[in-house]
């Protein structure tokens, strides 16, 4: 059976790193014949590095890198005005860039890092989602495309040391829930996969680099791999039109 994927321009977000790396890899074997890839994250030598790493297995995939920064509501409006014309019709917006700064109890948490957390996992999804819905909108058939937002499991159930983090993943859940509730009527599929414990620059990121304090976090847990988490997104994003993989908690067997 040919692939739903086939043909698909995609579009990802922090495709540099993680789970949003591993997502564009999974596309790219799952579809190597015919798909073409937006890129986007703040890294693009990474971001062109993973490009070569395609192309040595997917010929057929044609990927564009692109540096931005989704905190930015002016780069994002740049980068979707300025897409080339062979990427402009995108089909899947995969919102996955978003970070953790920092584990303090919430009266000390410095407000940078506050501002931080809210402008990337919060208005930077939402102002891609703004920008590239309306290319969803515009179809001459009335409109279709697939959202798939990448959440947590922290937006599920907070805890200590993490209050913005969870409420920043709290506000995706309910932003994509009353999203997909508009969009009800249209072919366009709203969909939020929430992970539990990967092991990703995540942790290394949230400890300002340090790798050490970093690693104590998946202790007595094994962690999922960004390809567990990458396999559902592509699952979800390859399914029939009438199927909407709307809300998956995706976590280790052992995750309490
Ligand atoms: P990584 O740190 O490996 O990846 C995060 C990605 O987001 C990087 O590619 C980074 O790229 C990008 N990013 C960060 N800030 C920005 C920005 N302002 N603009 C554009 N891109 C940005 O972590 P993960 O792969 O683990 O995280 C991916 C998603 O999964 C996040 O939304 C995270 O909240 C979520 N998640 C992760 C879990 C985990 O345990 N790892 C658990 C649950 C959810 P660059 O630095 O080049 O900009």
């Amino acid at each position: 059976m040919a692939s739903r994927l086939r043909g698909k321009t995609i579009l990802i977000t922090g495709a540099s790193s993680g789970i949003g790396k591993s997502t564009a890899l999974e596309f790219a074997r799952t579809q190597p014949d015919d798909l073409k890839l937006i890129l986007t994250a703040r890294r693009l030598d990474t971001l062109k590095e993973l490009a070569a790493e395609i192309a040595q297995f997917a010929q057929g995939v044609k990927v564009l890198p692109v540096k931005l920064d989704v905190s930015s509501p002016e780069e994002v409006g740049a980068f979707v005005g300025n897409l080339p014309e062979e990427f402009k019709g995108v089909d899947v917006l995969v919102n996955n860039a978003g970070l953790v700064k920092g584990v303090a109890q919430a009266p000390s948490i410095a407000p940078a890092d506050i501002t931080t957390m809210f402008a990337t996992n919060v208005t930077g999804l939402i102002a891609m989602t703004q920008a590239i819905l309306p290319i969803f909108q515009a179809r001459a058939d009335g409109g279709h495309g697939d959202i798939i937002n990448i959440g947590s499991i922290a937006g599920r159930e907070s805890y200590p040391g993490g209050s913005i983090y969870c409420a920043s993943k709290a506000a995706v859940r309910s932003f994509t829930d009353a999203l997909r509730r508009e969009l009800i009527a249209s072919r366009i599929r709203v969909m939020e996969i929430d992970p539990g414990q990967v092991e990703t620059e995540f942790s290394v990121v949230r400890f300002g680099g340090d790798a050490e304090k970093a690693k104590k976090v998946y202790e007595g847990v094994e962690p999922l791999t960004p390809e567990d988490v990458a396999e559902v997104v592509v699952f979800a994003a390859g399914r029939r039109e009438n199927v909407v993989v709307a809300d998956a908690l995706v976590f280790p067997n052992h995750q309490a």
